[in-house]
């Protein structure tokens, strides 16, 4: 019997002047994820079926949970679009499902069949019931819907409903750095603007030898764990260390981290000017820590017009902790390498900055210059210690 993957698109079909665009993207990342299995797809604007070996299911299933933009799936028994071909192959599929009450959904996109789907649920229904032992109908609450959709070339029969994971196609917005440092937030704040089909690139600020190289390799193991969503993902790395410095010996042990987060702030709108980058996102949650009072947040942000999008503002860390385990973060984030907010945090960072306050603590280093430097020794991470300046 031969078995199709049969995808519904869900959200991406609201967008109607964007559907083709939608369907070409999230076929080319399907074909990207599945490259290594022997697969056809077929596709319209409202669905799409992926042809297979029976083999690869189990593999190819487990890949496409992995795919924005896919809010459900079926596995569906394929025939032709005749009445006989129908009755034999609902006979045949009905045998291999356990079930004891169901009901029919028909679906006929093909107008030119010679029946309407209200005129059909009965009679496959009553078929149903001939050649199954111990069933019967239920409307409101049965084990199974069986869906018989006809269309002009095939039709699917399926009996079951899995979940995608939903969203847009990954890269289907534009570019977006994210800010992305060892913890359980930002991670999980990269998984969620993907989610909304932005590409991301990651940027890490690390503080040698304040931080160590293990926590570098723990970025890059986050990195390498958001990949599995996308095809790939840049990381940057900021040499943070003499702006740090810098700060910690002239400011205010209060305002450091304000005036450090500022800092970061301006370097990732300068990596966002450069890479085409249209916003900046982060793992930052509302009265997590002192840095992320509405206060602190006013005062950060005001260093930069670029939006900043903070996909986890708004959740518990509770649900933040939740999303991390599920997208297989977690376990990764929660090693105990120090990160270099950690590491220069003061015993009483302010709560409650104010912008007057933290610019007259600013104007105490001379940052312009460091700042530049900072920048011109960005580099891309690249992997077998190939390192790439970005300029
Ligand atoms: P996380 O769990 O993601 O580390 P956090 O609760 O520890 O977040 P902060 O350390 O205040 O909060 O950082 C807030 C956000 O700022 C992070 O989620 C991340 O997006 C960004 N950030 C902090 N430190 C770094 C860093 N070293 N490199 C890149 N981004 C960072
Ligand atoms: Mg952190």
């Amino acid at each position: 019997m031969e078995k199709v993957i049969l995808i519904k698109y869900g959200e991406l079909t609201t967008k109607k002047g964007n559907r083709n665009f939608f369907v070409k993207t999230l076929t080319k990342n399907i074909e990207n994820k599945l490259q290594d299995y022997n697969i056809e797809i077929e596709k319209d604007l409202s669905r799409m079926y992926i042809h297979y070996n029976e083999i690869d299911e189990k593999d190819i299933i487990s890949k496409i949970h992995q795919i924005f933009g896919i809010h459900s799936y079926h596995i569906a028994y394929v025939t032709n679009s005749d009445m006989e071909s129908i009755k034999n192959e609902l006979i045949k599929t009905i045998k291999l499902e356990e079930f004891k009450t169901f009901k029919v959904e028909v679906k006929r996109s093909d107008k030119t069949f010679p029946k309407t789907s209200m005129e059909l649920s009965p009679i496959f229904g009553s078929i149903v019931l001939k050649n199954k032992d111990n069933i019967k109908v239920d409307v409101n609450n049965p084990d199974t819907i069986i869906h018989i959709e006809i269309r002009k070339d095939h039709t699917y029969i399926y009996y079951n409903a899995y979940p995608g994971l939903g969203g847009y196609p990954s890269t289907i917005q534009g570019k977006g750095l994210l800010m992305l440092s060892g913890g359980i937030d930002s991670p999980v704040a990269g998984f969620l603007a993907m989610k909304r089909g932005i590409k991301i690139e990651a940027v890490y600020f690390e503080a040698i030898p304040h931080t160590s190289l293990e926590a570098r390799e723990k970025v890059i193991t986050l990195v390498n764990k958001l990949k599995v969503y996308t095809n790939d993902i840049k990381l940057y790395i900021v040499p943070f260390t003499k702006i740090q410095e810098e700060i910690y010996k002239k400011v205010s042990p209060n305002y450091v981290i304000t005036i450090m987060r500022r800092m970061m702030y301006r370097i990732m709108e300068n990596l966002c000017k450069k890479n085409n980058a249209k916003v900046i996102i982060n793992g930052e949650s509302i009265g997590q820590v002192a840095s992320q009072t509405l206060n602190s947040m006013y005062v950060i942000n005001n260093v930069t017009n670029i939006p900043v999008i903070r996909p986890v503002a708004c959740l518990d860390k509770l649900e933040i902790i939740d999303i991390a385990k599920k997208i297989d973060t977690y376990e990764t984030s929660i090693l105990p390498y120090e990160d270099c907010c950690t590491v220069f945090v003061p015993k009483h960072p302010i709560i409650n900055p104010t912008l007057e306050e933290t610019i007259k603590e600013e104007e105490k280093i001379d940052y312009e210059k460091i700042l530049q430097e900072t920048i011109d020794n960005t580099f891309i991470y690249k992997e077998k210690n190939d390192y790439e300046n970005i300029l």
